[in-house]
């Protein structure tokens, strides 16, 4: 059952951030209907799986996480081995660099990794379909860590359609030292009418032509407003991103992450120079679309 030529495994799990992100409706299970643009972006986990006897047995490193069932690495784990009909155990580190609870699906990334990485650690030859089948039980969000890179998510986010890869930019990636919870940011979403919803047709078109403007302007997302009244922090994250030459800037996901655009990775560098002297932000990242 083990792959005979390795007994570790290391992958890495990438952050993503949305380009896009508009709510269309609500399932009767609680689920929201959502069109994602969705986009990895260069930050990432580690994660080291290594064969054991038995047991699924998690350590984590540069983050304050569970290391037993609630931990999503764990789940996956546990479900593919179950997939696989695997008799043996693993033991598996995470090195966390993603912000935690940051909208950047640190959580669904690394159970998307454990997937990835334990599907080749046991030789077990599952399909990618198959695999984002398991994802999907896991989080809506999987199947697209699975796939990564530019695409279209729709349905609960599980429906996939990869896109031409985004156009290089400099990307600035900034986290203020607040937690948000992603379960209220929906329940106020649907106390209320969503008034503008994001381009997503056209963020399709701009980027399937590389038309890094096209994207910068029409970067939304129908949760900003709900966390922004939360926090006022994010606004003004924006509002500095956007003073020191930001092409656009946007909350990721249910947030507080705030990400902005630029023409060179020299540019949102600066403007992450001048972002550091304000102390808005406690994590901050120059980096780039993958
Ligand atoms: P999303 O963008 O999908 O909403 P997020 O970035 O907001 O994700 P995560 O960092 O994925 O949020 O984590 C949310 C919660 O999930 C945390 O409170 C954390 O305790 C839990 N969790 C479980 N496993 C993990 C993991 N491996 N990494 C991060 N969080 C995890």
């Amino acid at each position: 059952m083990m792959n005979p030529h390795k007994d570790t495994i290391i992958r890495k799990a990438y952050a993503k951030i949305n380009l896009g992100l508009d709510v269309t409706g609500r399932l009767e299970n609680g689920y929201h209907l959502v069109r994602m643009i969705m986009q990895t972006v260069g930050i990432y986990d580690v994660l080291t799986f290594t064969a054991a006897r038995s047991g699924i047995r998690i350590s984590v490193e540069g983050g304050e996480l569970p290391t037993g069932e609630d931990n999503l690495i764990y789940r996956a784990a546990r479900l593919l081995m179950e997939a696989g009909g695997v008799k043996e155990g693993v033991d598996i580190h995470l090195e966390k660099h993603i912000p935690i609870a940051a909208g950047m699906a640190g959580g669904s990334s690394d159970a998307a990794a454990a997937l990835l990485g334990l599907n080749e650690l046991f030789a077990l030859g599952l399909s990618r379909e198959q695999l984002r089948q398991l994802g999907v039980c896991i989080g809506a969000d999987v199947p697209y860590c699975i796939m990564g890179g530019t695409a279209l998510a729709e349905g609960i986010g599980e429906l996939l359609t990869p896109l031409t890869p985004a156009p290089p930019c400099g990307l600035l990636v900034a986290k203020p030292d607040i937690q948000v919870s992603t379960k209220y940011v929906y329940e106020q979403l649907d106390a209320r009418e969503i008034g503008h919803h994001p381009d997503i047709d056209g963020m399709r078109s701009a980027i399937e032509t590389g038309d890094l403007t096209g994207i910068a302007d029409r970067l939304g997302n129908v949760l900003e407003t709900v966390t922004m009244e939360a926090c006022p922090v994010i606004g003004r994250i924006k509002r500095e991103m956007m003073a020191n030459g930001a092409m656009g800037s946007l909350m990721s996901g249910s947030g507080p992450t705030v990400f902005g655009i630029y023409g060179s990775q020299e540019q949102a560098g600066a403007a992450g120079d001048c972002l550091r002297e304000t102390g808005l932000a406690s994590e901050l990242f120059v980096t780039e679309f993958v």
